[in-house]
């Protein structure tokens, strides 16, 4: 069983759920829940950030941010493909009266810098105010720079405007980043959020945590963050059995995403090396190249709709979209590695596939 589709899929080991289980608790909504106090300033201090809250998921955690620093009829300024856009039910339009100003993503996953400058509307009452930049890191699997992270701040510094990371997978970008930048991947972590107003940050990922994202700011950013929270229902109470999950993750499960994202570089470098050798794949099948833990293969359509089932059935899971490319319809599959996916999977997928191939 190896289980491709997302790393939300990961399940707790039993090291988290014994630190769960024996957590303290109050009730988090009184603000006497040590374990989440806890988990919160551990964080806030981990990154930077004066305080934390935390919430049960990153699209709240996300939309908290953006109701929090975005009053009715102002304006984000995010990308086309990023999750706080689309892949959120239109939160921030529907609930927080806020109008998404979407820009279409460079080949590396960033917002170009004139793009963002061009976009920002001039104090006018025609226009909507735009007040918050929303930057994701990492975005699908591809890792924004530090100096990109920097210049982006300063822009926002420079026009008056906010600025949050959608860090869903911050952590990825961190240890992707960290070797080069001679850091540790949290001190890296930081310097990513340095001049940054508000990063979110999912516990549920790569992190291995069952349930649980931290949104990071100042303390009056947090304090205005909490009345959202509470509006949109995502007040709990005994959260310390979840934080205490957060807490393990934090200290257990960061540096260990090195290893997910060598599994992810060696399943692509098997699936090229397959390609080129098996005649059933040869030029139908391509894997795009790998920064972190997700991997993007295009796989010429009708090959795919063989090649999915044939793998579901021996317990390997993945997704895919269909596009159409001048080589024909294609199918891109999406490859997640994660805590759950050893390197005996990456071998038995590798085998699987070409076993798939010889029988074609
Ligand atoms: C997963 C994800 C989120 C939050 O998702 P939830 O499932 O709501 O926790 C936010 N942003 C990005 C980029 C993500 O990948």
């Amino acid at each position: 069983m190896a289980d491709f589709r997302s790393d939300t899929v990961t399940q707790p080991s039993l090291a988290m759920k014994e630190r769960m289980f024996s957590a303290a608790l109050g009730d988090d909504v009184f603000n006497d829940d040590p374990t989440t106090l806890e988990l919160q300033s551990v964080a806030a201090k981990l990154l930077g950030f004066e305080a934390a809250l935390f919430a049960p998921s990153g699209t709240q955690t996300n939309l908290i941010a953006m109701m929090s620093h975005c009053q009715r009829g102002d304006e984000a300024i995010v990308g086309q493909q990023w999750h706080t856009y689309k892949w959120e039910g239109g939160g921030m339009a529907v609930l927080g009266s806020i109008q998404p100003q979407p820009l279409e993503l460079q080949a590396d996953g960033s917002l170009a810098l004139s793009d963002i400058a061009a976009a920002i509307k001039p104090d006018d009452p025609h226009f909507a105010r735009t007040r918050l930049i929303v930057i994701e890191n990492s975005v699908g699997g591809k890792v924004l720079p530090l100096s990109y992270m920097r210049d982006v701040a300063a822009l926002a510094k420079d026009t008056g405007l906010n600025c949050h990371i959608d860090g869903a997978r911050l952590m990825n970008a961190a240890v992707a980043l960290a070797a080069q930048h001679q850091l540790t991947p949290l001190q890296m972590a930081r310097e990513l959020c340095q001049g940054y107003d508000s990063v979110s940050l999912c516990l549920s990922k790569g992190l291995g945590c069952p349930v649980g994202s931290l949104l990071l700011g100042s303390n009056a950013f947090i304090a205005r963050a909490k009345r959202v929270r509470k509006m949109l229902g995502g007040g709990m109470r005994q959260t310390g059995m979840l934080a205490a999950a957060g807490l393990y993750a934090l200290e257990h499960n960061i540096t260990r995403l090195a290893d997910d994202h060598d599994n992810c570089r060696r399943l692509a470098e098997g699936l090229t090396a397959l390609a080129a050798q098996l005649p059933a794949l040869r030029g139908k099948l391509t894997a795009l190249p790998v920064q972190t833990n997700i991997l993007f293969t295009d796989v010429e359509l009708q090959l795919a709709e063989l090649l999915l089932p044939y793998l579901a059935e021996r317990g390997i899971k993945l997704t895919g979209s269909n596009y159409q490319s001048a080589k024909g319809d294609i199918k891109r599959l999406r490859w997640v590695c994660h805590l759950n996916i050893s390197s005996d999977d990456i071998a038995r997928t590798l085998q699987a596939v070409t076993e798939f191939a010889d029988q074609v």
